[in-house]
């Protein structure tokens, strides 16, 4: 193992396709609460969720069914309500899976005592906890940045930045700050704040589509964790 003595980081995790794989129980929990509240899923069976916010799918998918925006706004708190419902009897019975060596990598990193470990995600909070809760996984994550917190997620890293000099009173800059992720929107967001990224081909997105986009760091999956915490501490 590489030395970790002050080596600040904030480790800032994306979910879907990064930790875990929820076996479409988040689409299905998705199209479920968008026929009750909207009376229509629109184009959601083909539409890309991949590193989008969860109220950005909900604008693009409605706004797309020609249903007006300020509609869709009033309801999206009536919609979440129903989507979190939804996702809790989703995810006991979908096909989920953890990636490999996405255990190991928590449990490593979050015993460094320099390093924070948190989310940033499209996810709502709720929903990034109950997934994360299917594996037992929530207790390593101590900050987030969710898709309630901005549709935009651009704006998420410099959130959870804010969030954790709040919280801890410990300000990460530039490449102390590793966004983790499985989407070009997961490398290309943390640039404002020079963060340091790791991409993951675990989700949806090649290796090589991921590679265009240039991130600090890129694996095929992360078995191999302790190259990959060597790579959030370089
Ligand atoms: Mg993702």
């Amino acid at each position: 193992m590489v030395s970790t003595q002050d080596r600040r980081r904030l480790v800032l995790f994306d979910v879907d396709g990064t930790i875990l794989n929820s076996g479409g129980a988040g689409r299905r929990a998705i199209k479920r609460a968008l026929i009750e509240v909207f009376g229509t899923t629109g184009s959601a069976d083909s539409f890309p969720f991949a590193g989008k916010t969860d109220p950005q799918i909900i604008l693009e998918l409605m706004t797309g069914e020609g249903l007006p925006e300020e509609l869709i706004r009033r309801k999206l708190g009536t919609f979440f309500k129903v989507y979190i419902r939804n996702l809790e009897e989703e995810i006991p019975v979908a096909r989920k899976q953890l990636y490999p060596g996405v255990r190991e990598l928590l449990s490593n990193l979050s015993d460094m005592a320099q390093t924070i470990l948190g989310l940033l995600t499209g996810n709502i909070r709720e929903g990034a906890e109950i997934k994360l809760k299917a594996f037992d996984l929530n207790n390593y994550f101590q900050i987030g940045a969710y898709g309630d917190d901005s549709e935009d997620r651009y704006k998420l890293p410099q959130i959870a930045i804010s969030r954790t000099a709040e919280k801890f009173g410990r300000s990460f800059w530039g490449k102390e700050v590793v966004i983790v992720g499985d989407t070009p929107h997961d490398i290309n967001c943390g640039k404002a704040v020079e963060a340091k990224s790791v991409a993951v081909a675990t989700g949806w997105t090649s290796l090589d589509e991921l590679k265009n986009h240039k991130p600090d760091y890129i694996f095929e999956d992360f078995s191999d964790y302790e190259k990959v915490i060597e790579a959030i501490l370089a």
